[in-house]
């Protein structure tokens, strides 16, 4: 076993086997990972001959860790995230009833993974609901740990409810509440540090990936202290500490309303390149762009904390409990998100291996049933013949 390292500036020292901890997943997670691991394995391989390798390491979470173990999320999988820093991990079913809410959040949230980052492409050959996917080429970055998605809210009726409206009417003035017997609350924090690492972690990807803007989404118009403090924050942190690259015009910072943004990224998604955004905004726009290049079976994400060096790569989709077990999900989302790992650790020869192998798979029309009835040349194969034909892509190419 070799653990990767952290130096205290964020950066990684990556031995040549890192212990890589993963989490099957739930339903098609028995699937989708070992197509995934192959695939990665199949490319370290081509990559480096044999002097790199990954170390797989097995880690609980979900419906099986619940049956086998009595809970969802044991402490010792959040103690292997945290340690090795790295790893993966497919679709998990979502505890129903009390507890936690939600094994993603609980892993984001323990961990401090403040980015949720989603690269947004398009592979020649996919079938896209408009004419030029190509032209979709963004890399979001959502805030994960703040907004109204920090889990603070009461429900109408309970006297947490009733004892949060008396707050608000008698000792804040706030009278503005429509119905106030009949609502549920819930609050949105939203801080500068937040925001500030947020924009921060987004400035610089766009730098060290030569992408030439940071675009602030926000609803600043209307919640002015909260989406509006997030726009200025991030403007203000922009200019501190990116000054030369704004000034230089090496890097352009310009923001966009949200409701503005849906609409422009279908008219013109050539404006966008890396998007900074807060966390309900950033659920809509990951999955709208998403659909945009072919949906999701094969968008990629990471949940990352760029100052621990910490980070999640995970397939964006559900545990698909519809398809489970008929060897029919695609593994694309869990694959790409592999190849994002490889590119975050530094190994970018064994990350293009994989993505040149995807495209020329998808250009020959090769892919799993959800996409390839959709394609001129389609050719439809299960999750594991697909597996099977991207790693043969991989070990026969000139690469
Ligand atoms: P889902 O993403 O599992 O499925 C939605 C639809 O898309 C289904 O018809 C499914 O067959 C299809 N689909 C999903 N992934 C596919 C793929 N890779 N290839 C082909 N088709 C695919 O969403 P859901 O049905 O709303 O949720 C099912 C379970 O997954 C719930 O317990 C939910 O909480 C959980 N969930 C987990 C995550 C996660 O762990 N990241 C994300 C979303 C939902």
């Amino acid at each position: 076993m070799s653990k990767i390292e952290v130096k205290p500036d964020g950066t990684l020292v990556v031995p040549s086997n890192p212990t890589i901890p993963f989490v099957t997943g739930d339903g098609v997670g028995a699937e989708i990972t070992p197509a995934m691991q192959q695939v990665l394995d199949a490319a370290v391989q081509k990559a480096y001959g044999g002097q790199r390798k990954l170390d797989w390491m097995e880690v609980q979470a979900g419906g099986t860790a619940y049956e086998a173990l009595g809970t969802y999320l044991p402490e010792e999988t959040m103690l292997a995230f945290r340690d090795y820093h790295i790893g993966i991990k497919g679709p998990l079913t979502t505890p129903v009833g009390g507890g936690i809410r939600s094994l993603n959040v609980a892993l984001r949230q323990g961990l401090d993974l403040y980015v949720c980052l989603r690269p947004v492409r398009w592979f020649s050959g996919v079938v896209s609901p408009v004419k030029h996917p190509e032209l979709v080429d963004m890399v979001i970055f959502r805030e994960n740990t703040e907004d109204i998605y920090a889990g603070i809210e009461w429900e109408t009726g309970t006297p947490e409810a009733e004892k949060f409206y008396r707050f608000l009417h008698d000792e804040m003035g706030v009278k503005k509440v429509r119905f106030p017997e009949t609502s549920s609350f819930g609050v949105k924090p939203v801080s500068r540090e937040g925001s500030e690492r947020l924009v921060r972690a987004a400035c610089r990807y766009a730098l060290a990936n030569g992408l030439p803007s940071v675009t602030l989404v926000h609803k600043g118009n209307i919640m002015k202290y909260t989406e509006g403090g997030f726009k200025r924050w991030g403007y203000e942190v922009a200019q501190r500490e990116f000054g030369e690259a704004l000034n230089s015009g090496k890097l352009v910072i310009k923001d966009c309303i949200a409701d503005a943004f849906l609409q422009n990224a279908l008219l013109k998604p050539e404006d966008y390149s890396v998007v900074a955004t807060l966390n309900l905004n950033g659920d809509y726009i990951s999955d709208m762009l998403a659909a945009q290049v072919g949906g999701i079976g094969i968008a990629p994400g990471a949940n990352i904390n760029y100052a621990t060096g910490n980070a999640i790569f995970e397939a964006t989709h559900g545990t698909a409990p519809d398809i489970a077990g008929h060897n029919v999900v695609n593994p694309c989302s869990l694959i790409l998100s592999g190849v994002m790992m490889l590119v975050h650790m530094g190994w970018t020869e064994a990350a293009s291996c994989v993505e040149h192998a995807l495209e020329r798979s998808f250009a020959a029309g090769y892919a799993t049933a959800d996409l390839a009835p959709f394609m001129p040349e389609g050719n439809a194969l299960g999750t594991r013949e697909f597996a099977e034909h991207v790693v043969s892509e991989i070990m026969n190419s000139n690469e």
